[in-house]
This record gives structure tokens, sequence and C-alpha cells, in this order.
């Protein structure tokens, strides 16, 4: 499976544009606001979305982008799926800021397909499985477990370490997780100092760190933590340790 970062950024006090990837140059997992321009400069062309949850800094790319699409008169089906209540946040989100456009009367939604997932129930969207898990975060927050036959990768979103979650880093071949702040503990997210002993109990499986404040890293020294940098691509090939 091919992974790829367009951002890696927390929602505030950072340097970087907000937390996204993109697995086999097609499915993209968080829309944060710069999106829809980071998926022109990596050239990506998405037709399936994946959002982990419903706060802004993970969704609010996805109306310019899928404005654009409709401007552009792109003629392909796309797939969004994520929490409950996802299709009416976008909806309610050009009613709010775009007064002016009825989306009934221009199809802006046009060939726009949205998707509750529930935890635990793997969809399959051909060579690769999908197993959305539940986190632990202010509002419903999933992650999500892509998995092909020679691979698999655990997006955490945004959470507390919890049981499900602790069970998905088990199960996948290698995991993304998100590492708000660098020390002590928040509510509702992670930090790298509650990472870093389960990261150690797994010498062998590669941890990318994401959704990250403003903090160095120039300290950790384990080998199997990386920190990406937008646009890095890694080729991941482990399904299990
Ligand atoms: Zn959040």
């Amino acid at each position: 499976m091919k992974l790829q970062f367009v951002g890696v950024g927390a929602a505030i006090k950072t340097k970087y544009h907000g937390a996204s990837a993109v697995v086999d140059d097609h499915i993209l997992v968080d829309a944060p606001p710069a999106c829809n321009m980071l998926l022109k400069k990596y050239d990506l062309t998405i037709d399936t979305v994946f959002i982990t949850h419903l706060h802004g800094d993970h969704l609010v790319g996805l109306p310019f982008w899928l404005l654009e699409r409709y401007v552009e008169g792109i003629d392909r089906d796309v797939h969004i799926y994520g929490p409950p209540g996802l299709e009416k946040k976008i909806r309610d989100y050009f009613a709010v800021t775009f007064t002016d456009m009825d989306i009934v009367r221009y199809p802006i939604l046009g060939q726009t397909y949205f998707h509750s997932v529930v935890p635990g129930e793997t969809l399959d969207l051909g060579d690769v499985h999908v197993t959305p898990v539940e986190g632990q975060h202010a509002i419903t927050s999933y992650g999500y477990i892509f998995t092909t036959d020679h691979a698999s990768i655990y997006f955490s979103g945004d959470t507390e370490l919890c049981p499900s979650v602790l069970s998905a880093i088990d199960q996948a071949g290698c995991v993304v997780f998100e590492g708000t702040k660098k020390e002590g503990k928040l509510d509702t997210h992670t930090t790298l100092e509650e990472l870093i002993p389960i990261i150690r109990s797994y010498p062998d499986k590669e941890f990318y760190i994401t959704h990250r404040q403003d903090y160095s890293t120039d300290d950790i020294t384990e080998n199997n933590i990386h920190f990406p940098e937008e646009g890095d691509v890694f080729n991941i090939r482990t399904n299990r340790p």
C-alpha cells in the first residue's frame, strides 16, 4: 500500500497544514481546510473519502473540493464515508457559507454518495478492506484500519488511548497516530509522552505521528517512530510485525 501525507498538523498551535493522508493515490483520509489545494499540488485524484469525525479541522476542506469538482464539470462518482450526520454537516456548510448557491438547483453534490460507517463493520472496496474503530474524543470519532492482501494501516483519527484503540494498534501492520502535543496528558487527544511506551512495546511496527502541534522531535531516538512532513510517501508492506 502507498501512504502519502498531505498535511500533518493539529487544528491550532501548528506550522503545518491539517492532518490528512492518501492511501494508494485515490483514498483520502480526512479533509482539512487546505486539502483541495494540496491534492492538486501532489496530483492526487480522489474517488473515495473517509472522514474520522465532524470537527472542522478534519472536514471543512470537503465543501471546497466538492465545489471545484462541480465547477470543473468532473464526471466521476465520489463516495464519502464517515460518522452519522456527515452529509447534513456538508449541506449545512453550503447553506450557511454560500447563501447564494442553491445546492438543490445546482447539483454540487451530484455524483457524491455519503455513507455512514459502523464501528467493527468492515467495508469491502475491492482490493482494500476498511474497518472503522471507535475512538475516545470530544465527539464521536472513528479511526480506520485499511487492509489489503499485503499490508494494513491503522489511522487513529483524534482520540485518547482507550481499549478499542489499543486493540487496533495491536492488529495493524503499521500505525498512523495522532500526537497532538509532545508532553503531559490531553483530554480527548494523545500526547507523544503517552504514546512512546506503547511504541517501544512494538519495536517491529512502524508508527507515523501526525496531527502535530509545533514541537521539536530532535530528541526522539526510537527507530520505529516517524514524523512525516507534508507530501512524504511511504510504501507499506507489513500486514503483521
Ligand atoms: Zn477533533
